[in-house]
């Protein structure tokens, strides 16, 4: 059966060309969601396509400008009757960050299903159409609604919460932590790992065209109190560390972080490690901390800026949040 695709497009690599098969060195973003569909036409998916461009731009360009003109076009896409999924292109560098705003602010109703590729367009070995593919199929499938936003790469889907882009080369780049995939896919068969999680689930947190300043610290040793004032300056209304192990900081660390919670700062305790949970611990009462679970500190960040814009200020409130992703 033809699925009817909304195709929406913002660039990366997927879109990008370096001018020769073997090259290193490419252009993310440059060719149109037309050219692209066109190409598309050739693998005889069934499919029918309409597509948009949102932007095209590395994703390392990619934040609020361009999430505020995304939002409502796959709102739209949703609200359309003709619709049955939604393919969003994206550069692989920030997708992640994309993937869980979209998945935090979206309805289940259909699927939703952001790509991207390793190798630009013109390479040898290209990864783009291949992708491509494989998230048509998924956004045509039934069974892909009720799990919030999806990503797919390298013939996995991955659940927006879970997925992490952990090396910078290579068509497996991607990884999904603590679920590591969800489904395999390729372009002529689809695999579910368990139940949709979130059937007929409404969007868990209305859109917001701003959200506030919070920032990422990244603690390493040797890490002093001045350097974290000046990072914080006077205006951040939340903070993430990205600690050492599960969540931790220096003494001095730990101290300026207080001092400041007891301003307003938020502060919520990520890892810098690849992967693992970070748990609260008994001190964070006292220090009015918050821990990260299962999310990495770029995806803790954008679930606290939600959380602030919300008004959701109490930090025990901000650990039912986190406790809940
Ligand atoms: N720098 C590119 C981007 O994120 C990398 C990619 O798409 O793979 O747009």
């Amino acid at each position: 059966m033809t699925s009817r695709i909304t195709v929406l497009a913002t660039g990366g690599t997927i879109a990008g060309i370096a001018g020769s098969a073997i090259a290193k060195d490419y252009v993310a973003g440059q060719i149109d969601i037309e050219a692209y569909l066109e190409q598309v036409g050739g693998l005889g998916l069934e499919a029918e396509f309409s597509g948009r461009q949102i932007a095209n731009i590395d994703s390392a360009d990619i934040g609020p400008e361009v999430w505020n003109a995304l939002h409502p076009a796959v709102m739209e896409a949703l609200a359309d009757e003709s619709c049955q999924g939604v393919i969003v292109t994206h550069g692989t560098d920030t997708l992640e960050e994309t993937a869980f705003l979209l998945d935090l602010t979206l309805p289940a109703s259909k699927p939703v299903v952001l790509v991207g590729a390793m190798r630009p367009a013109d390479a040898v070995g290209y990864d783009g159409l291949r992708n491509f593919a494989n998230a048509v199929r998924v956004a045509g499938d039934r069974q892909a609604a009720g799990r919030g936003v999806l990503v797919v790469m390298g013939d996995r889907v991955f659940g927006a919460r879970d997925v992490r882009k952990v090396r910078t080369r290579g068509t497996d780049a991607f990884r999904g932590f603590p679920r590591e995939s969800v489904g395999l896919v390729t372009p002529a068969s689809l695999e579910w790992f368990g139940a949709p999680w979130r059937v007929d689930a409404s969007a868990q947190f209305a859109w917001q065209d701003e959200l506030p300043d919070v920032g990422i610290l990244f603690a390493h040793a040797g890490l002093d109190a001045a350097s974290v004032a000046r990072f914080l300056g006077e205006d951040m209304r939340g903070v993430v560390v990205a600690g050492v192990g599960e969540g931790n900081m220096s003494e001095a660390v730990r101290q300026e972080l207080v001092a400041r919670r007891k301003q307003g700062l938020r502060v919520v305790r990520a890892s810098r490690a690849d992967e693992g949970l970070v748990d609260r611990e008994p001190e964070d009462d006292g220090n009015g901390f918050v821990a990260a679970r299962a999310l990495n500190p770029q995806k803790a960040r954008i679930l606290l800026q939600l959380l602030i814009a919300h008004g959701v200020d109490d930090p025990a409130a901000i650990q039912r949040a986190f406790d809940g992703s």
